[in-house]
């Protein structure tokens, strides 16, 4: 960002910027007075070597410099005194009062050099060193904006002035003092100036680098957070991608192995048929409970096939709401079966690519976990809604929720924390939402759990 294009900026900074300078002109008047207090001191004590080498007789210059000392002590003392009690912890803490404070010490400090060189010091050695040093420190200590090192300068010469004409009687070294003092003031005020540019463009640029330095760290912060959500998004396709291939793999196997074993099976129930006529009505139990359990091993076969179905599924337009109501009265039967309350919220949703049997299928199997892990008197809620991209099809129930490690394990074939279960249930939802291009999310606590089913708008 160049210079002058962030002109606008630079004007937020201004006020902030004169703030710091002020700080910083507070506290250094806070060591300075301290400094010329002691310094008094000792300007004192000369004072008394003077009077005892008795100088004080020769001229009444040296009682004068002796009061210039006292004034200055006392001041440089009030001054100590004042900024040590009144601290002021940061730039912000800066008030008109602090301003003002600051300045009338330096103007105090430019008369009073000025009192001494134009009229003190005329009475003693005739030079204006005292004035000279006074400006530089000035121009040097301090930061101001030009008008005030103007007024600052301005007043203190126009007292020189004054008094230089009224005690230096001498007019060829009168001249040469006003030339003299004339280039000394207007050196200072060129050279405060200066400093104080230099000093204020410093700060701005700090400023902007500041201001740079957040804001990349903020970049830095959103490319970084972005970074960890895609690792995590990777990660939770990676362990979605193993689920898939396990179930194809024993998508597989089923597809192979369910129809050599089924159709042994089918003759072996034809025979106990036959058979069972043939027998007395005990032996029948025995024939009907080895029919039935043939029967359920049946069925567990056609679950385990329907994991990955080698014929392709037929998809066609469909609303999701229609196979729900459609699979109602089976989903009723079951929910009655266990005492528990079935309440129905379907909203208006666009139609969808599906595959009736499957959607079904779909519904049955997550009703009927939910159903299993209500122990009797829990709402079943199945719903409907659709988002910006998507159609959910969410089933919640009110049981005791899923427990991490079984949380991770869902969907895998064969895994069950049920006594009778199959674990396949879940196993075939899995497939079929894969079959149809969605997702399911699980969302569980220990009141109950929620499994929602996205399909995607095409
Ligand atoms: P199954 O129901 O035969 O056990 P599933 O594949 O349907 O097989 O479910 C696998 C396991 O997931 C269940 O044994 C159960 O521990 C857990 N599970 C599934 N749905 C829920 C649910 N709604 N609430 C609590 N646990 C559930
Ligand atoms: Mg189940």
């Amino acid at each position: 960002m160049g210079f002058f294009q962030s002109q606008h900026i630079t004007e937020n900074y201004e006020y902030a910027i004169e703030q710091i300078l002020t700080y910083e002109n507070y506290n250094r008047t806070r060591k300075f007075s301290v400094i010329l207090f002691l310094a008094s001191i000792i300007l004192l004590f000369v004072d008394h070597i003077n009077k005892v080498e008795g100088l004080w007789i020769i001229s009444d210059g040296y009682k004068y410099l002796f009061y210039s000392h006292v004034i200055l002590g006392f001041v440089t003392l009030f001054y100590s005194l004042v900024s040590y009690r009144i601290i002021v912890p940061t730039a912000k803490g800066i008030t008109r009062y602090h301003k003002f404070h600051v300045i009338v010490f330096s103007l105090f400090i430019l008369t009073l050099t000025a009192v001494t060189s134009g009229w003190i010091d005329q009475k003693i050695h005739g030079q204006i060193t005292v004035y000279v040093i006074g400006s530089f420190m000035i121009a040097v200590m301090y930061s101001y904006k030009p008008r005030i090192t103007a007024l600052l300068y301005g007043l203190s010469f126009v007292a020189f002035m004054i008094l230089l004409t009224i005690s230096q009687k001498d007019l060829v070294i009168r001249h040469g003092h006003f030339v003299n003092a004339s280039l000394v003031v207007v050196i200072s005020y060129f050279l405060s100036n200066v400093l104080h540019k230099l000093k204020h463009q410093d700060m701005l640029h700090k400023c902007h680098l500041e201001d740079l330095v957040t804001e990349r760290t903020k970049e830095l912060q959103t490319a970084n957070d972005s970074l960890t959500q895609e690792i995590l998004e990777r990660k939770r396709a990676e362990i979605e991608m193993a689920k898939l291939d396990r179930l194809n793999l024993i998508g597989e196997m089923a597809a192979s192995i369910s129809h050599e074993v089924r159709n042994p099976m089918t003759t072996v129930k034809g025979f106990l048929q036959l058979l069972r006529h043939k027998q007395n009505s005990r032996d029948r139990e025995h024939f009907d409970l080895m029919i039935e359990e043939l029967d359920r091993a049946n069925s567990i076969l056609s679950e385990f096939l329907s994991i990955s179905r080698t014929k392709s599924t037929i998809f066609e337009s469909h609303n999701i709401n229609d196979i729900v109501t459609s699979t109602l009265p089976l989903v009723q039967a079951d929910a009655q079966t266990n005492d528990n309350l079935l309440t129905v919220e379907l909203n208006n949703v666009p139609n969808l690519q599906l595959n009736i049997q499957e959607i079904r299928q779909l519904l049955l199997n997550l009703v009927r976990n939910g159903l299993e892990a209500m122990s009797g008197g829990g709402q079943l809620r199945i719903r409907t809604f659709s988002t910006n991209s998507e159609v959910a099809l969410a089933v919640s129930d009110e049981g005791k929720g899923i427990e991490q490690f079984v949380l991770e394990k869902l969907g895998t074939p064969f895994f069950t924390t049920k006594e009778k279960g199959t674990g396949l249930g879940l196993a075939v939802c899995y497939g079929i939402v894969s079959r149809h291009n969605g997702r399911i999310n699980v969302e569980t606590s220990p009141i109950g759990t929620t499994f929602n089913v996205y399909f995607e708008l095409s």
